[in-house]
């Protein structure tokens, strides 16, 4: 195995064994104890061999392995949490630059900020501010990374009152592909720090991010009510008139998914079509129970877990159904409304559905998210009321294929309801198109960053910003 690994360096054993001397973390080759453990990403899908991964200990450390990556002419990738769905943040014969071991949070509660390295996850991130009653948008599943998350913009439970990650951004220590440390803030870099909210890891790697806080829970009213599916139609029309009218603090998706062996779920539905809206409201939970009651009044849920909950609880609350390991795919789109035709399209694929794994999401956005100007961040689109994301996903490469093949007919259907464009964050490696219809005519501002900063594509295992030499 180490062989085959091995055939994918070029590297001097001489050159390895200086860049892991340089290194204050820990270098990995083919064949060391531990590289199995530390190529695997979340989406099964993509098993790859790296030539080296650098597992950073510090600023220090990431400044050395963009050195050593730019003189070896190595294909670099990024990593944080290992969240990504196209599989950018692992390669065949590069280098990974890992900051998972950087996952230090100083939190300020004063004044309401977060001092967190790019390592960090959601996990670790939630659990030190809300030892202070704070939080910020963060994801929805508490393994993921805050790094590649805030980069490509962040949708989450708290959005719709306080905004995307993104937008709580004050400011961050890059790493640019010619080896200084640079700081970006509305004060420093500005340009720089525009691309950051939403341009993804086109630019530099992050070594730390400072988060406006906001004060959360720490118990807040969420959680999933399920329907069967044959109430699909009635249940999704009730919700794109519901969320219509909904107030800030309410931010919810609707899910059609087949009933996964849960114990919160009663067994006689196991493997049967279930509609599911989850959802989480930011204020009081007196009024969270108010604004949550429509949703109950439906009648006869199949199980209705929605109540009081400690925001960490609820940050981590799907966490179970969502390992790592299995095969995923994404497609997604903004969608320009839920009306009875596109309603009706939804339900007929979510019928021919081939994986008890796949889901559809549709993720009511709009409130602080819309309100920030369209141009103040390079977050694509803040205006389109709903994100559709069409999740295929197999236990294993079993099934896979079909899976796809699903996503992708269902999402061609959905095209009269679509407005062509797409979240960074959700997107498979759908080629050079899909990027542009993400950032629409931010795309040319977003060239000239990345010819300043990264003119020769150094990082370009992203969704990537193509510079223009
Ligand atoms: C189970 C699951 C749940 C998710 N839930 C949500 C959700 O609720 N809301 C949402 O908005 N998105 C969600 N996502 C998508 C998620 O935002 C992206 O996959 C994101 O890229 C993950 O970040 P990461 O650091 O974990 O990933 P990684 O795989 O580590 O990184 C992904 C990419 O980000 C870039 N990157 C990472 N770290 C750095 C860095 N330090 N500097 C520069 N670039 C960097 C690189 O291009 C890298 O390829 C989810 C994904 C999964 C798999």
């Amino acid at each position: 195995m180490a062989t085959e690994e091995l055939t994918h360096t070029p590297l001097a054993q001489g050159s390895i064994a200086e860049l892991a001397q340089a290194m204050r973390g820990e270098l990995i080759a083919p064949g060391d104890p531990g590289y199995d453990e530390a190529r695997r990403i979340w989406n099964g899908v993509h098993d790859r061999h790296p030539a080296l991964i650098a597992r950073c200990a510090g600023v220090a450390d990431v400044i050395r392995a963009v050195e050593f990556a730019r003189s070896e002419e190595l294909v670099v990738a990024v990593r944080g949490g290992a969240h990504s769905i196209p599989g950018f943040s692992t390669v065949d014969g590069g280098i990974v630059i890992d900051l998972s071991p950087m996952n230090a949070v100083r939190v300020d509660p004063e004044g309401r900020t977060a001092l967190a390295q790019a390592g960090t996850t959601w996990s670790q991130f939630d659990h030190e501010t809300q030892a202070f009653g704070l939080a910020t948008t963060g994801g929805l599943v508490s393994s993921t990374g805050i790094a590649g998350f805030t980069l490509g913009g962040g949708i989450g439970w708290l959005m719709r009152k306080h905004g995307l990650t993104a937008d709580n951004l004050l400011a961050a220590d890059v790493v640019t592909a010619d080896g200084r440390l640079v700081h970006a803030s509305e004060q420093e870099n500005q340009e720089l720090f525009w691309g950051l909210r939403g341009g993804g890891g086109n630019f530099g790697i992050a070594t730390s991010f400072e988060y406006r806080l906001h004060p959360v829970g720490p118990m807040v009213t969420a959680g999933p009510i399920f329907y069967p599916g044959d109430r699909a139609r009635e249940i999704l029309r009730f919700y794109r008139d519901w969320v219509a009218e909904a107030p800030d603090e309410l931010t919810t998706l609707v899910n059609l998914l087949t009933a996964p062996p849960a114990p919160f779920l009663p067994e006689e539905w196991h493997g049967k079509p279930l509609v599911a809206i989850i959802g989480m409201h930011a204020g009081s939970i007196e009024e969270g129970e108010r604004a949550m009651r429509p949703l109950r009044e439906l009648g006869d849920p199949v199980a209705d877990l929605i109540g009081p909950i400690p925001y960490v609880a609820m940050q981590s609350l799907i966490d179970p159904l969502w390992g790592p390991g299995a095969h995923s795919y994404f497609k997604a789109g903004w969608l320009g409304g839920l009306d009875d035709a596109a309603i009706d399209t939804l339900i007929r694929h979510r019928d021919t559905v081939t994986s008890p794994k796949s889901e559809i999401h549709v993720q009511h956005v709009g409130g602080a998210v819309a309100r920030v100007p369209a141009d103040a961040t390079a977050f694509g689109e803040r205006s389109a009321p709903f994100l559709l994301n069409v999740i295929a996903s197999t236990f294993s490469a079993d099934g896979y294929d079909d899976a796809v093949a699903w996503a992708q007919g269902l999402y061609g259907a959905m095209s009269p309801a679509l407005t062509g464009g797409t979240y960074v964050n959700f997107l498979s490696a759908e080629g050079d198109e899909r990027v542009r219809a993400a950032y629409g005519d931010k795309y040319e501002r977003l060239v000239a960053l990345k010819d300043e900063y990264d003119p020769t594509n150094l990082f370009r295992l992203n969704q990537n910003i193509t510079p223009s030499a």
